[in-house]
Parts: structure tokens; sequence; C-alpha cells
């Protein structure tokens, strides 16, 4: 009942995706969540360890995008320190329509390219309703919101059932 939801994969964070993940599943693409997925979501600047790991994808020749339900200015500046121009703001997951657009910028296929984020509702929905594998992993940071506690409530009751591989 609740499949869509499920994750192809679950780590509890970026580094520990191995290479492996990529090369066995031909991935070639990837589009990226950034809010707690490659830094907390108060970090404004990219730190080391989502450094690595987009230097570990570009070494596996893994092209990515971002793609943030975030605005413009967070995601720019984010970006803009890295050199990365390949971004999409207030992307709207997970409606599909930006996941596909970042896809058809890379020239990615949906059989080569994977999602990765660390939500249920919006990461891992958008990319099923895309079409691509979704990797999830655990947020690195809990926002203490009445409405975020909710949700992970609400993403715990609709992986009950799920079992990773
Ligand atoms: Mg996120």
């Amino acid at each position: 009942m609740f499949k869509k939801f499920y994750p192809d994969y679950k780590f509890s964070r970026t580094a520990d995706i191995p290479d492996s993940f990529f090369t066995d599943n031909n991935i070639r693409f990837a589009v990226l969540d950034i809010d707690n997925t490659l830094v907390p979501y108060t970090s404004p600047l990219p730190d080391e360890e989502a450094r690595s790991f987009l230097q570990r994808l570009k070494s596996l020749g893994v092209k990515y995008c971002f793609v943030s339900n975030n605005d413009e200015e967070r995601v720019k500046l984010f970006c803009d320190d890295l050199g990365e121009s390949e971004y999409i703001a207030k992307a709207g997951k997970p409606f599909a329509r930006k996941i596909k657009r970042a896809m058809w910028r890379m020239g990615a296929e949906k059989s080569n390219t994977v999602l990765i984020g660390d939500q249920v509702f919006t990461d891992v929905y958008g990319a099923k309703r895309a079409g691509i594998l979704a990797v999830m992993v655990d947020p690195l940071e809990a926002k203490e919101t009445p409405f975020f506690g909710l949700k992970r409530k609400m993403e715990k009751i609709v992986l009950k059932n799920y079992k990773p591989q």
C-alpha cells in the first residue's frame, strides 16, 4: 500500500553509499537533495563530508544536479561555494517536473539515474514519480518543529513494513 514511498536503498548517510551501489546499478547520473542530505539544514555551505561525497561521484563518473525545494538564495550560495552551476531551486518535489528537467539537462535516462534524499514524501516519492531509483539517507539534523515532527512520525508509519535490501 505504501510501496511508492519505499526507497530502493537506505543508508545512514551519503558517506555510507558504497561505490558498488553506483557501479552495480549502472548509475551515471544523480539528482541530489541538499538539506539534511548533503549538509545539515542549518549549514549554508558545503562541509568536508559533502565535498568528499561529490568528489567521489566525480571520480566514479557520476554527473549530478542539485534539486532542492529550498529557495534560490540558499541553493545558489551552496552551489557557488562549490563552483557548481547545475542546480534547481524551489523544485516542488515530490512533483516530478523539476526532477525530470534536471535529468534532461544532464542527458540522463531513467535507467541510469538515482535520486538521493532524506525525506519520504518529497525525495523518495518524487523519485518514484520520475521513474528513477530512490536512495534515502537519515536526515543529518532533526528539525524540532511540530510539523516536522509530525512528518517524521508519518514517515515511520509508512516505512513500518519496509525492509532494506
Ligand atoms: Mg532534504
